[in-house]
């Protein structure tokens, strides 16, 4: 239920209607806009207590929300969440680039790649330290190892770096060193890693789950932010099909969907998506055009020698490429890179 409130609230106002959520057993969530304060009352059949609210004085509506998934909806709040990933702000005008390797494979080669991204200009830096691989015989990771390596290019370049958090016990390391952490598509109904995440107040990318709907990503999402964190990013990353010309099929529905139903931004992620390299340029131009905030995309040095995802890796000169072209696209649909 949203208990909406009057134009120009008093907190002693606010702190009544508060107290009184609480007295009645549920929790709730508060969204200040620019012109007005909206209250998330939070809890199993929390419409049924309507009438306790209705005929308070600072308070303009109360509405039920019909949807499962309730903070997280666009009828509790309208405008668009903004989330800050280091300076950048993610939701906003500007699409947000973030691209790096797939995995931190060594000092040497994050830095490298971290400066070459860094000329081409890219807004924030990726890498995972700890891998969800298919086969447990696979590279996994160089762990806490790694976070260092990617905090150190950090401070060489000054982007602002996200990483994977596999399970709630590494949510305290990772967040030491990351400025957003990711949720990957195996773990996005991980439930207590997502109430873990979100008890901080850090950034959080929730990757779409290789067979989720939308609605189950929205209800990822709602563990998040019924913890308190609404720095949510959310991020379609391909769905499984029937099709095996490519590793996942990138669900561009699922952007206008997003913004239609949620006030969270959405950002794309066309290596996953789509795991070819050569089709990833045009996935990056559609998404763009699709309404999306921002890409994440995986480029290594030398793909051919990655120790994970080399196949879907693009090559520093393609990634340059995509840049430009994003430009145009950008423009065209009302936005810049
Ligand atoms: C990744 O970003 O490298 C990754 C493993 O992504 P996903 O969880 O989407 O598969
Ligand atoms: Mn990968």
């Amino acid at each position: 239920m949203i208990i909406t409130l009057k134009q120009r609230t008093t907190k002693k106002q606010v702190n009544e209607i508060l107290k009184k959520i609480v007295d009645l057993g549920f929790s709730y969530h508060i969204s200040k806009g620019e012109s007005r304060t909206i209250i998330g009352v939070i809890g199993k059949n929390a419409i049924l207590t309507k009438e306790n609210f209705e005929n308070m004085p600072q308070v303009e509506s109360v509405t039920p929300i019909s949807k499962p998934f309730k903070l997280v909806s666009r009828e509790f709040k309208k405008e668009n969440t903004i989330v800050k990933f280091g300076n950048n702000k993610i939701g906003d005008k500007k699409i947000v680039v973030i691209a790096g390797p797939c995995s931190v494979e060594s000092k040497e080669k994050i830095l490298h790649i971290a400066k070459i991204l860094k000329r081409m200009e890219v807004d924030g830096l990726r890498g995972g330290a700890y891998k969800p691989r298919t086969s447990p015989y696979s590279f996994q990771g160089l762990g806490e190892e790694g976070l260092k390596y990617l905090y150190e290019a950090k401070k060489i370049t000054g982007l602002p770096i996200v990483s994977e958090v596999m399970t709630p016990e590494l949510v305290p390391v990772v967040s030491k060193y990351v400025d957003m952490l990711q949720i990957g598509a195996r773990n996005m109904q991980n439930y207590y890693l997502l109430k873990e995440v979100g008890k901080i107040n850090k950034p959080v990318l929730l990757k779409r789950g290789l067979s989720a709907t939308v609605e189950e990503l929205f209800m990822a999402a709602e563990y998040i932010m019924s913890q308190g964190n609404s720095n949510i990013v959310l991020c379609e990353r391909g769905i499984r099909t029937f099709e095996t010309y490519t590793r996942f099929t990138l669900d561009l529905n699922a952007i206008p969907i997003i913004k239609n139903m949620s006030h969270l931004p959405v950002i794309v992620d066309p290596s996953h998506g789509v795991g070819v390299r050569d089709y990833i340029p045009a996935l990056c131009r559609a998404s763009i055009a699709a309404g999306a905030d921002g890409l994440i995309i995986e480029v290594h040095q030398q793909p051919e020698l990655a120790l994970s995802d080399g196949s879907q890796s693009l090559f520093p000169e393609q990634f340059m490429q995509v840049m430009k072209e994003l430009k145009y696209v950008a423009k065209a649909v009302g936005r810049y890179i």
